[in-house]
């Protein structure tokens, strides 16, 4: 390791995207100003078709944010106490803690260490030994909970293993929750979009998804009828008409100006997933031409499956260490996520212990967010990988 070279290049900077359709989006947030209409308008609505388009859904309900997304669709398929749902542990922490807010168990399932996404083969495993049909429900037979959804995520921008999932769930009469919040547009083999494979698909428009809001916001998205109608009264309280409620709900509702700046965004997000799979790219073949490819392991794309790169995972020793010294090249890079969810103290009344979910704890041990947003230059991307050469001594 020699002295850093400094360069900029942080982990995430709107601002260029900002710059490049400001006139654009600063009209459409002065048209809602002008409108004074802030609540479930014509912006929401245009935004729904649109994504329910993109999506290839036949319905898309906006939301105040992915983690409300997640808690909606649980609720509108009745999950609650007495109720598990199986996820990985390895997540934002929503995943587990909408779970949790339901009243139901949160089971935990280790990750694939390639894809990071659930292990279907540990899925099938709990699935078929360790639960068992009394009267038509499924029992976790170590709890006696009822074990109702599988909510898979599709972590960093691809798409958890879903054909096998899917199988599985039908053959055990489970809901399936996708947890989509970092993988709009993403796909599974044969082009089918993800939040259209489940039940319910679940997004998120945090400022530092692929399609980010100008706060926050998130949708819902599904193919049944009735769940949609169901959505809807629940993001208002339950209300159908005004003022009288069948259901407990919320307020999980979108406000105009996000959905109005969400509309202009979700034009450019095919041009923008193009740019951070090009940059995807550019790392592979750079940490190879510099001698990395035994050191850095780069994010792995599965055959057939379309990965968004909302975030870029490289897996590497010494971790911290090379954090560090990233930092003083003035490179940002972040650790998503340091502590998995079955090692999180709010979770120790479930009675996980860290080696439950291996792969998962590993994953929080060596894996590294680096910067991969469309606006990077091939300077900057090399910058990166020359900082990781040095540090690794191999340059
Ligand atoms: C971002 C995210 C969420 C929550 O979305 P918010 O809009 O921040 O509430 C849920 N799950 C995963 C995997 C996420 O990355």
């Amino acid at each position: 390791m020699t002295t850093p070279v400094k360069l900029h290049v942080p982990l995430l900077d709107l601002k260029p995207q900002y710059k490049a359709l400001k006139a654009e989006i600063d009209a459409a947030i002065l048209k809602v100003c002008d409108s004074q209409a802030f609540i479930l308008g014509a912006s929401t609505r245009e935004l729904e078709a649109d994504m329910a388009a993109y999506c290839g859904a036949k319905h898309a309900v906006a939301l105040s944010s992915g983690t409300d997304a997640l808690l909606i669709a649980l609720m509108a398929l009745d999950i609650g106490a007495g109720d598990e749902v199986i996820t990985s542990p390895y997540t934002f922490f929503a995943t587990g803690g909408t779970i949790a807010r339901t009243g139901a168990r949160p089971v935990w399932i280790d990750i694939d260490p390639v894809s990071f996404n659930i292990d279907v083969k540990l899925l099938a495993d709990f699935l078929d030994t360790q639960c068992e049909r009394v009267d038509g429900v499924l029992v976790n037979k170590a709890t006696g909970g009822r074990v109702r959804a599988i909510m898979p995520v599709h972590l960093y921008g691809q798409a958890a293993d879903m054909p096998p999932i899917l199988a599985l769930a039908r053959k055990h009469g489970l809901r399936v929750v996708e947890d989509a919040a970092q993988a709009i547009g993403s796909a599974i083999p044969g082009g089918q979009r993800v939040g259209t494979l489940g039940d319910i698909g679940c997004f998120s428009f945090f400022p530092t998804k692929n399609l980010g809001a100008f706060g926050d916001a998130g949708a819902v998205t599904t193919n049944d009828d009735a769940l949609a109608a169901k959505l809807r009264m629940l993001r208002v309280h339950g209300m159908e008409p005004k003022y009288f409620h069948a259901l407990v709900g919320g307020n999980f509702r979108i406000d105009e100006i996000q959905a109005a700046v969400l509309v202009i965004k979700l034009k450019h997000l095919e041009d923008w997933h193009a740019a951070r799979q090009r940059n995807a790219a550019y790392y592979n073949s750079a940490f190879a031409a510099a001698g990395l490819a035994g050191t850095v392991t780069t994010p792995v794309a599965l055959p057939g499956y379309r990965h968004i790169y909302n975030q870029c995972i490289i897996r590497v020793p010494r971790r911290d260490e090379l954090r560090a010294y990233l930092g003083e090249c003035g490179v940002g890079a972040e650790v998503y996520y340091p502590v998995p969810l079955h090692m999180q103290e709010c979770f120790n009344y479930l009675g996980y212990k860290p080696e439950d979910c291996p792969e998962s704890a590993r994953a929080a041990r060596e894996t590294l967010a680096l910067p991969i947003f469309p606006d990077l230059t091939e300077t900057q991307l090399q910058h990166v990988v020359d900082s990781i050469a040095r540090f690794y001594g191999v340059k």
